[in-house]
């Protein structure tokens, strides 16, 4: 079956043909590991785990790698200003190793509370600073770079194509001789730092001998060095979120592309924004900060969240509100509650193998195949839940079969939907109740509850509750 891609590079949807029929190479531009990853970074991720698990499930083996930047990174795009890193050391009081093992961490226990594929290869960059200094050497060696007094700069308008990913061959007002805003020795606005010289008044904590002196990586270099050393200097899909279009992503191909004279990817994918309710980015600066971890903390399975963001096809940018996630928890539990009717009134498990051959079945295809539109394959979803027409065996297996690309535990029994603190709070007064055997108390609040549409089951693992 054909899949189409909508390609930044060429602006169009295309259909999606790999290197090698074997295995696709799948590059993610990973989490700046200074501070937790907020929901809208995780926005991202999901798309590229949909991308991921549609590609596996269309029958491709996929080699997905994804990088943890752990230096180099600075506060601003125009190579100014602090290390996010160094800067969360200093903020923290701790040494930036210990910052970045720490948000490292609870970053992959996000990714896998939303039901993250784990990358097959994950990358920090301080493990390969020998592979980046190799690079930048040879963007040297064919003449791009220059020397100024804070590091190695990549000269952009000695690149035919620079900013090709913009969609200009280049870009307005960054042509040499433009007014050069921020680093008056640069050459052009848009040139772009490949190893920055550790300052003289300050002493880093990441800091590597190089042939052009003591310093370290700059960003782009990164994703460049990590993914060509895993995928080739020419791979299949490199992602991120649409913020990286006009400067990251635009530099990695500028600096790939120098070094080994070919195409450095053959499909750019990126994700819109999620953003807040203000209708600005989610940013970390911005203040509306909300991370997986808030979630766990109000008691919401996070893979409501999941669902949520198939409220909207990845291209578009989609509005966060505690509202509309707590409709998506909602939804997600009725779903999961119908399917578990289907199975226990039809004696079923999820073992059976679908049948492909129904106009359904074409349908969910033709959704997840068109450019990953998964809004369009969940509603195929529920079309098959309420068709009666489609035995039950048939709907259980679709839904199995389907599961495998909505990564939404949908056969999970009891749903975490968003509960009011207060109802929180009950369900907590009657476990206290419970441990003191006062099973009067506790019996009035499952009573209470029910009432109100919450079923209590105490199960081993702890009080669980569903919609009645
Ligand atoms: P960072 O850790 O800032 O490098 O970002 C990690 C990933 O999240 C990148 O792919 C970004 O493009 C993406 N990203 C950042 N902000 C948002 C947002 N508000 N919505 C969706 N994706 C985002
Ligand atoms: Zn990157």
């Amino acid at each position: 079956m054909d899949i189409l891609l909508y390609n930044t590079l060429t602006k169009k949807k295309e259909k999606f043909k790999p290197i090698n029929d074997g295995c696709i190479g799948i590059y993610s531009c990973g989490p700046t590991v200074y501070n937790y990853a907020h929901i809208g970074n995780m926005r991202t991720y999901i798309f590229e785990d949909t991308l991921r698990r549609i590609v596996e499930y269309l029958g491709y083996r996929v080699n997905y790698v994804m990088n943890i930047t752990d230096v180099g990174h600075l506060v601003s795009d125009g190579d100014d200003g602090d290390d996010k890193m160094e800067m969360s050391a200093q903020k923290e009081g701790k040494s930036a190793l210990e910052i970045a093992d720490f948000y490292s961490k609870a970053f992959f226990r996000d990714f896998s509370d939303l039901n993250c594929v784990m990358p097959d290869i994950i990358c920090k960059a301080t493990r390969h600073i020998d592979d980046m200094i190799k690079l930048v050497e040879r963007i040297e060696k064919n003449g791009f770079t220059y020397k100024i007094s804070d590091g190695i700069y990549f000269d952009s308008s000695k690149f035919e194509n620079y900013g090709q990913l913009v969609g200009k061959k280049h870009m307005d007002g960054l042509k040499a001789g433009a007014r050069v805003e921020f680093n008056s020795e640069k050459k052009n606005l848009s040139d772009f730092a490949l190893w920055k010289f550790s300052p003289k008044d300050k002493k880093r904590q990441m800091e590597w001998i190089s042939p052009w002196g003591k310093g370290f990586p700059g960003w782009h270099i990164e994703c460049s060095a990590m993914s060509m050393k895993y995928l080739g200097e020419t791979f299949d899909i490199h992602c991120g979120g649409i913020d990286h279009v006009a400067v990251h992503h635009t530099n990695e191909i500028a600096q790939s592309e120098a070094a080994t004279g070919r195409k450095f990817v053959n499909y750019w994918l990126h994700a819109e924004f999620l953003i807040g309710c203000e209708n600005e980015k989610m940013a970390k600066s911005a203040g509306n900060f909300i991370t997986v971890n808030t979630f766990r903390k109000k008691n919401i399975d996070p893979l409501c969240y999941r669902y949520f963001c198939y409220s909207a096809q990845y291209k578009k940018q989609l509005e966060f509100s505690w509202e509309a996630l707590e409709a998506a928890g909602k939804t997600l539990a009725n779903l999961r509650a119908a399917i578990l009717k289907i199975k226990k009134e039809n004696s079923l498990d999820e073992s059976g193998a679908p049948n492909k051959k129904t106009p359904y079945y074409e349908k969910f295809l033709t959704a997840i195949g068109d450019n990953l539109n998964i809004p369009r394959a969940l509603s195929v979803l529920w079309e098959v839940l309420r068709d009666n027409s489609i035995p039950p065996r048939e709907k259980i297996s679709f839904i199995a079969d389907a599961d495998k690309i909505f990564g939404l535990d949908l056969f999970k029994e009891y749903s975490q939907v968003i509960l009011k603190d207060e109802i929180m709070e009950k369900i907590r007064d009657r476990e206290n109740a419970r441990k003191a055997k006062d099973f009067k108390k506790s019996d009035e609040i499952r009573k209470e509850l029910l009432k109100k549409g919450i079923v209590l089951e105490d199960t081993s693992s702890g009080t669980q509750w569903k919609n009645s």
